[in-house]
């Protein structure tokens, strides 16, 4: 089966190698030539790393590369099995996607998005046909992290969260059904991860550096929460905490914090833009 990719950012590019490793044909297609080039080359070289360690042979990891296809015309998602959606965290900016990309498909392409916390129902409901909609989250790095949620929408047809989560496994990772709810179950116990992390730093309890010490030393997380969200991006992550405080109707237990409001707000996102908690120039 082919395989559609919409986004070639981080996580775009880590599920198109992904796929891409385990047999798929692969169009990753993205708005920015920039963004489709930095992925393309990572995954070749993330690949050839591979190779090079012994950790899959070398044609294996060269097959892989060619099957990635990048392209900046959706016409090339005409014969897709399966088309989805890594692109920016807006339900508007998805629904007119998906709306472009139902112009292009056959009927039985299956659709899904890698939202964190929107609603699937909500990106589905501007479908035709929604019921062939379902979400498809991956955690990053996409191929290092092994969980993946499968969410189906209250539209999803009978049976195709089971072929989804049959189609995961078979690339090698443990998929988990969700129900279509705010942050689905990651994101939902992560919020307070990260809220409370600054809701610490804001009353002066402890610097970051102390924080994120503290929860990977003692706390045997593998990323401390600051570091954390730099990894992420804090345009990534503020949106997903304003999504998922919206969601659940104002709850405070999910409310964000100015203090990464303003990090967004400057462009300050981590790691990806060289500031973010840490300076990383
Ligand atoms: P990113 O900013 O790294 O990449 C997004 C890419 O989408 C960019 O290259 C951009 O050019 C492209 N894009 C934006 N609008 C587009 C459009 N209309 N058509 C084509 N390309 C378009 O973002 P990311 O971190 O990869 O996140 C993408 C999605 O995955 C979001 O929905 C996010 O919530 C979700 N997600 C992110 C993470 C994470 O840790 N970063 C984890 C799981 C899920």
């Amino acid at each position: 089966m082919t395989i559609g990719i919409i986004g070639s950012g981080a996580m775009g590019a880590g599920i198109a190698q992904v796929v891409a490793v385990a047999g798929h044909e692969v169009f990753l297609l993205d708005q920015s030539a920039a963004a489709l080039k930095k992925a393309t080359t990572g995954i070749a070289t993330a690949l050839r790393k591979l190779a090079e360690k012994g950790k899959m042979p070398t044609e294996a990891a060269e097959a892989a590369i060619i099957r990635v296809r990048p392209t900046s015309d959706m016409q090339d998602f005409a014969g897709c099995g399966l088309v989805l959606e890594a692109i920016v965290e807006e339900l508007s900016v998805k629904q007119q996607v998906f709306k472009q990309v139902e112009m292009v498909v056959s009927a039985d392409c299956i659709l899904a998005s890698n939202t964190s916390s929107l609603s699937i129902a909500s990106i589905a409901a501007a479908c035709q046909r929604p019921e062939r909609f379902i979400g498809i989250h991956f955690f990053n790095p996409a191929p290092l992290m092994a969980l993946v949620e499968v969410i189906p929408a209250v539209q999803t047809r009978e049976g195709l969260a089971e072929e989804m989560r049959a189609l995961v496994q078979s690339w090698g990772k443990l998929p988990v059904l969700c129900k279509d709810t705010p942050g689905f179950i990651v994101n939902r116990v992560a919020r307070p991860f990260y809220g409370e992390a600054i809701r610490l730093l804001e009353e002066g309890m402890a610097d970051m550096a102390t924080i994120d010490w503290a929860m990977t030393e003692l706390g045997g997380f593998r990323m401390g929460p600051f570091a954390l969200m730099d990894f992420i991006g804090h345009d990534v992550n503020y949106r997903v905490t304003e999504s998922v405080f919206t969601a659940f109707f104002f709850d405070p237990r999910f409310k964000p914090s100015f203090t990464q409001k303003r990090l967004f707000e400057a462009g300050y996102y981590g790691r990806k833009s060289g500031r973010g908690f840490y300076s990383y120039a």
